[in-house]
C-alpha cells in the first residue's frame, strides 16, 4: 500500500470494540486508522454473525413486563457462572463489574442517544439453571433492536 495516512490513533480490529472505540474517538474530533487482518468485507468482526441481543439490566422494557433486575442480581448471575473464586480472577472480576455497571446505569442511555429504539419484549439468553443462585441469567436481559416490522417500547 502506498498511501500514507496521518492518524491520531491507530485501532487494531475493526471488531465492535474496534468500531465503538473509533466511533467515540472520532466523535472527539481525532482521526482514526482501523486496520485488520481481514478484507472490508468482513468488518464487524464477529457481530456480522451475531444475533444482536443488547444485554441490559433493569431497563425500561423489563420494568414493564415486571421483571425485577439489579446490578446486584447480574454479578450474582455473572459470579454463579463464572466462580471468580482464584486469585488470578481479579482483572476479570474488576472487568465483569464495570460491563455490568454500564449496562446497569449507562447502557440504555448510550444506545438511545444512538438513535436506537428497543423492541417492548425482553428474551433470556444465556438461561443457565434460571435459578438467581446458580449459572447464567437468572432473569431476561436479551433486548432486540426495534426496526419497521418489530414495534419499540
Ligand atoms: C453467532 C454469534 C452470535 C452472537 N450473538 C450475540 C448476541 O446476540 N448478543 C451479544 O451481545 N453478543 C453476541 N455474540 C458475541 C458478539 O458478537 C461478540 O462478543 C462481539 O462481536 C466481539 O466483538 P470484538 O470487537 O470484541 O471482537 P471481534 O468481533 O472478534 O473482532 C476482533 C477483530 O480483530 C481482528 N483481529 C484479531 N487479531 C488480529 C490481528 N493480530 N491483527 C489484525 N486484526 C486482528 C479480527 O479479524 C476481528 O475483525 C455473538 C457471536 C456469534 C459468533
Amino acid at each position: 500500500m502506498d498511501a500514507t495516512f496521518q492518524a491520531d490513533v491507530i485501532i487494531v480490529g475493526t471488531g465492535l470494540a474496534g468500531l465503538t472505540a473509533a466511533m467515540e474517538i472520532t466523535n472527539a474530533g481525532k482521526k482514526v486508522l482501523l486496520l485488520d487482518q481481514e478484507t472490508e468485507e468482513n468488518i464487524g468482526g464477529q457481530a456480522f454473525w451475531s444475533f444482536g441481543g443488547l444485554f441490559l439490566i433493569n431497563s425500561p422494557q423489563q420494568r414493564r413486563m415486571g421483571i425485577k433486575d439489579s446490578y446486584e442480581l447480574a454479578l450474582q448471575d455473572w459470579k454463579g457462572t463464572a466462580g471468580f473464586d482464584r486469585e488470578e480472577d481479579y482483572w476479570s472480576r474488576q472487568w465483569a463489574q464495570a460491563y455490568l455497571k454500564f449496562a446497569a446505569y449507562e447502557k440504555y442511555n448510550y444506545v438511545s442517544k444512538l438513535g436506537i429504539k428497543l423492541m417492548f419484549m425482553v428474551g433470556w439468553a444465556e438461561r443457565g439453571d434460571g435459578l438467581a443462585t446458580g449459572h447464567g441469567n437468572s432473569v431476561p436481559r436479551f433486548h432486540v433492536k426495534a426496526g419497521k416490522y418489530i414495534a419499540a417500547l
